[in-house]
């Protein structure tokens, strides 16, 4: 059965696109710890990041690299803070977050709640920002 991510790669499942290319898709998470907070995946369903190989693994970070360029463009934030944690959702993904202190990776913590239109706002903002 495909992954949950999968089904955002195939337009199965709606997601707040930010940025595409024929190997890494990135998108919002649904349930930020911070506005911008974004995914970044490969296409390919990889549970683990470890098992992805050498090739891809250096593209995936690359691609990541350029996406948490375009968010603190966008979002402002002392750093960009970058996680792999994975043990929701079996297929590879990045986490990058908007931050300003420690505390702003704290995944125990309550999430935002934001609406479709902040979404697609940042969205909008963040893909433009990833062209440029
Ligand atoms: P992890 O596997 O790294 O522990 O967490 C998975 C992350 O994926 C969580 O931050 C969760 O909010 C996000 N997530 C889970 N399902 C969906 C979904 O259907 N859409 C989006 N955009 N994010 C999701």
């Amino acid at each position: 059965m495909s992954s949950i991510f999968t089904k955002i790669v195939k337009g199965e499942i709606p997601s707040y696109k930010i940025a595409e290319n024929e190997l890494f898709y990135a998108f919002l998470d649904i349930n930020p710890l911070a506005k911008g907070h974004t995914l970044v995946i490969p296409k390919q369903e990889i549970d683990y990041i470890l098992d992805v190989d050498e090739d891809l693994h250096a593209k995936l970070w690359n691609f990541a690299q350029k996406v948490g360029r375009a968010i603190e463009t966008v979002v402002p934030c002392k750093r960009i803070g970058i996680t792999v944690i994975g043990l929701e959702v079996p297929h590879t993904h990045i986490h990058l977050i908007p931050i300003n202190s420690i505390y702003d990776m704290d995944f125990k913590k309550e999430k935002l709640a934001l609406s479709a239109e902040e979404f697609q706002d940042l969205a909008k903002n963040i893909s433009s920002a990833f062209k440029k």
